[in-house]
């Protein structure tokens, strides 16, 4: 007789989450939004030009739980949701460790990533709301390759500002995008009044993450019927990011499995968010002793190296302030594999469970993180996107604590993307070229 085997633990189409949970219900002592010019908390209407209305009203709400619209679950399941919660057994063996390894397959959206989550409701609540057109920034080109999937599905035009370099160095995450029918233009362009200013004054730059920001939002405050839309960072994004961590609080409760460590990586913190929030509501309400870890990369470690306090979400300065941890907007975090986690901020939700002491968080270079890819790759077969080999990293080092103290811990982490895309990390990795995160 063969043993009934525990790889794979799955859900049903019906199981996919009908609410998403949102933090802010069970989190005290968050801090409000602040207006750039006045200082003053955020109204409704100064966000209004910028997002949708229905994302202004989740980004504001105390709700502990929001309906997910059925047309959104239909999305989600051509996203492949459910998603696997999937036991890393021959990584287990590799390390002879008597911990057990489990992590949450956000690599099998056929956008690559977990950030489809949220696309798909940006995307619905502004064919809902009446918007035609919406505009967004993409440094690494995950974000924009999801919002113009969604933004097909939901018949929107989507025009996507891409940090010129990225648009010259990954023509094929472009091709992906226009593929879906998005509009790419490498940023700055001479589409937007700033793009135009920027380009006139550095006419060889190649282009920032706030510089693309600046262009997407000023195309949606100029426009009728044209908005913004946001990858992660805001309390919107994280609350729709929590299918990820209700399917998997549904997924260990169906195999009967206590984690004691759940891990993800952390760049604007919603992967990680969505993925620990659910279970972290039952660590507030005393009914768990889990331990939640994030892993930021050394070259942006916002958590482990940055400030508490109200900061822009941009470089330029046209965003809201938020609360948050952060390097200061000016930073610029070093040209890291792992594009995904070059941001100098953190999501409020995750700066305060931070501060309250509620998880860790821990720091890698990409030379380690990429080691740990590899190793994962080698044994799982799945070639993990370079901001996922962070959590790896840290999952791989929790089981050899483990190991070193003969305990039988059970480790989850977040799977947040496939690396297919990002193989030039790779090569320089097994040539021996990868830089270290600290060298500038
Ligand atoms: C964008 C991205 C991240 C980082 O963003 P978060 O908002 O912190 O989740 C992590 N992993 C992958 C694969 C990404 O595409």
């Amino acid at each position: 007789m063969t043993k009934k085997s525990d790889i794979r633990i799955t859900l049903t189409e019906d199981e996919v989450p009908k609410k998403y949970y949102n933090m802010a219900a069970d989190l005290k002592g968050l801090q409000p939004v602040l207006h750039p010019g006045t200082k003053e908390p955020i109204k409704e209407e100064d966000l209004l030009p910028v997002f949708t209305k229905s994302i202004v009203k989740q980004e504001m709400s105390k709700e502990r739980y929001i309906d997910i619209p059925d047309e959104v679950r239909e999305k989600l399941i051509l996203l492949n949701r459910p998603s696997p919660l999937q036991r890393a057994v021959n990584l287990e063996k590799y390390l002879k460790t008597p911990a057990k390894i489990y992590f949450k397959r956000e690599d099998m959206s056929p956008v690559g990533s977990h950030k489809g989550n949220s696309a798909v409701a940006q995307a619905y609540y502004c064919r809902k709301d009446g918007i035609e057109t919406i505009t967004t920034e993409t440094g690494a080109g995950q974000w924009g390759t999801a919002l113009a999937l969604a933004s097909s599905m939901f018949d929107l035009d989507c025009t996507v500002f891409m940090v010129r370099v990225s648009f010259d160095q990954k023509p094929f995450r472009r091709t992906i995008m226009q593929t879906y029918g998005a509009k790419v233009h490498a940023s700055p362009s001479i589409v937007t009044q700033y793009g135009k200013k920027v380009l006139k004054e550095h006419p060889n730059t190649s282009g920032s993450l706030g510089i693309a920001i600046s262009e997407a939002i000023e195309m949606a405050v100029s426009s009728k019927n044209v908005r913004y839309t946001l990858g992660s960072l805001a309390n919107s994004v994280v609350l729709h990011q929590t299918v990820i961590g209700q399917e998997v609080m549904a997924q260990l409760k169906k195999a009967d499995i206590e984690p004691d460590y759940m891990v993800a990586c952390v760049g604007g913190g919603s992967n990680f968010a969505g993925f620990a929030f659910p279970l972290m509501r039952e660590k507030i309400l005393g009914k768990t002793d889990c331990e939640f870890v994030a892993a930021e990369p050394m070259a942006a470690a916002s958590l482990t190296e940055g400030e508490y306090r109200y900061d822009f979400g941009d470089t330029a300065g046209m965003t809201p302030l938020f609360k948050m941890y952060t390097l200061g907007s000016e930073f610029i975090p070093s040209a890291i594999h792992a594009g995904g986690l070059r941001y100098h901020g953190m999501s409020p939700l995750v700066s305060e469970a931070y501060d309250q002491g509620l998880m860790s968080a821990r720091a890698y270079d990409q030379t380690e993180t990429f080691e740990a890819g590899v190793l994962f790759a080698k044994t799982e077969g799945i070639i993990p996107a370079p901001e996922s080999t962070h959590a790896i990293k840290a999952a791989i080092d929790i089981a050899l604590e483990a190991k070193a103290k003969n305990e039988e811990k059970t480790i989850v982490f977040n799977l947040s993307g496939n690396g297919l895309l990002d193989l030039a990390g790779y090569e320089k990795f097994i040539s021996g070229s990868l830089s270290s995160s600290r060298m500038k």
